[in-house]
C-alpha cells in the first residue's frame, strides 16, 4: 500500500529508566507520611520528575539509580529499557503501563529501608500519547497502532507504536533509550505518523 505521510510532526521524547510508587512502598522507602518533592514538571500535563531517586537490584549482583516521577500511583511500576534490564538480569516483558500481571519484581533500596516490589518491572510499549482534541484531528483511536519515521543520519521506522487517548495528554511519542540511541535521539527530537491512503494506520491495528 502507497503510504503518504502527515505533515504535523510528532515530537518525541526519550524516556529514561524511571520508577512510579505507591504511596505505602514509597513510605517503606523513605519514611511514615513522605510526600515526594517535584523537581520540574514533565511535558505530560500532570506528571513530573521528583527530587527522589532510588537503588534498583534485579538478579545480577549490579544495581542502578532510578528517578522517581510523581505523582504517587495505585501500584509500583520499574520501567527500563532492554540494555538496563540485562545489566540488572532481569527479563521483563513488553507491557502498556500499569498492565503488570505476571511481570518480575525488583529490589528496591531507599534512604529509610528496602523492600521487594510485588512486581512491575516492565519494558514500556512504544507509545503516543495525545488528546481526544488531537486523536480526532490526526485520525488516531485509542489502543492503534501506528509507524512513526524518524529521519537524519540514523533514519528508522518505529512499527506497532500503541495510541494512548487520554483527556489531559499533550501529543508525544514516548521512547525508551535503546530506542532513542537507535534512532540517534538523546532526549527529545520529533518524527512522522505513517499513516495509508485512506487514514488506516500502516501497521495492523489488531497485533498482538
Ligand atoms: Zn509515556
Amino acid at each position: 500500500m502507497k503510504e503518504k505521510i502527515l505533515k504535523k510532526e510528532i515530537p518525541i521524547e526519550v524516556s529514561a529508566r524511571h520508577i512510579h510508587l505507591c504511596q505505602k512502598d514509597l513510605e517503606a522507602l523513605f519514611g511514615k507520611g513522605y510526600r515526594l518533592k517535584k523537581l520540574k514538571n514533565l511535558f505530560q500535563p500532570g506528571e513530573f520528575a521528583a527530587k527522589e531517586i532510588l537503588e534498583v537490584n534485579g538478579n545480577s549482583e549490579k544495581s542502578l539509580n532510578f528517578r522517581v516521577i510523581g505523582p504517587v500511583r495505585k501500584e509500583t511500576q520499574i520501567e527500563l529499557s532492554k540494555t538496563d534490564a540485562i545489566f540488572l538480569g532481569i527479563n521483563p516483558p513488553v507491557r502498556d503501563s500499569s498492565d503488570l500481571k505476571g511481570t518480575p519484581s525488583a529490589f528496591l533500596i531507599g534512604p529509610k529501608g528496602k523492600i521487594k516490589s510485588k512486581q512491575g518491572v516492565i519494558n514500556n510499549w512504544r507509545h503516543i500519547h495525545c488528546n481526544f482534541k488531537e486523536a480526532k484531528k490526526i485520525g488516531l483511536k485509542d489502543k492503534m497502532l501506528v509507524s512513526i519515521r524518524v529521519n537524519g543520519l540514523c533514519a528508522l521506522t518505529f512499527h506497532n507504536v500503541k495510541v494512548r487517548v487520554k483527556k489531559r495528554s499533550r501529543l508525544c511519542l514516548h521512547l525508551d533509550t535503546d530506542e532513542g540511541n537507535a534512532a540517534n535521539i538523546k532526549t527529545k527530537g520529533s518524527g512522522e505518523i505513517l499513516l495509508g491512503e485512506e487514514g488506516f494506520p500502516s501497521s495492523s491495528p489488531s497485533f498482538p
